[in-house]
């Protein structure tokens, strides 16, 4: 039956492709389309499981979520949210290795829609081109707030900064806590996830050491 299929596959976390699979039609409807048929949806899940939609504290519930799901929590799925990723000169020079590390971001598992909560940690050496910083946690925010598996979350914000910052020296850490392993399943409350994704100069051990100290300065 294909449901033990997706119940393995869930657990395995599986990624099939870097990019995320969304359907040729997803943008169609505007968000408030979305919000209303999400609503409806929820309304129905809801049901389902026994609640009864007439009180007051759940009445609101459907909507509440329809509109999380659209305007926070996976508003990274439309390009129209994506930042304006403006790069400048490298005037000053500077050209040695610049850290960002401890970005907080809050995404969600794709397989089960349960939070993922963690770090980004990004390097990079400038090869003319640099990026204001705030640009980098909205780049890790941006991909974030879509359904994600942790491995293409962080290769899409790996391949995004090497794009903008027109440079292979960019290193991307990511760690995180995924909520599907800590509260259901194994319900392994301690254990965290690291993915790194690296190119150019950080294929350089040294040079990876550097920002791993960096990274963490004790
Ligand atoms: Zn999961």
């Amino acid at each position: 039956m294909e449901n033990n299929k997706f119940e393995q596959m869930g657990d395995n976390h599986q990624m099939t492709s870097l990019k995320t699979p969304l359907r040729p039609d997803a943008f169609k409807k505007s968000d408030e389309e979305k919000i209303k048929v999400i609503q409806e949806h929820f309304h129905k899940i809801m049901e389902e499981l026994g609640l009864d939609l007439t009180d007051d504290s759940l009445k609101g519930t459907p909507y509440r979520v329809a509109k999380m799901y659209v305007k926070e929590l996976f508003m990274g799925l439309n390009p129209v949210n994506k930042p304006k990723l403006s790069v400048f000169d490298n005037k000053y020079d500077y050209n040695k290795m610049l850290v960002e590390s401890d970005i907080t971001f809050n995404s969600s598992c794709e397989h089960h829609f349960l939070p993922i909560v963690g770090k980004a940690h990004i390097g990079y050496v400038s090869s003319g081109k640099v990026i204001g910083l705030s640009k980098i946690n909205r780049v890790v925010d941006y991909y974030a707030k879509r359904p994600q598996v942790q491995e293409r979350m962080s290769m899409q914000i790996f391949s995004e900064l090497k794009k903008v910052l027109e440079t292979d020296n960019v290193i991307v850490v990511v760690e995180a806590e995924h909520l599907c392993v800590s509260t259901r399943g194994i319900n392994d409350k301690t254990s965290k996830t690291t993915t790194i994704e690296y190119a150019g100069v950080f294929k350089d051990t040294a040079i990876r050491n550097d920002f791993f100290k960096l990274m963490n300065p004790k």
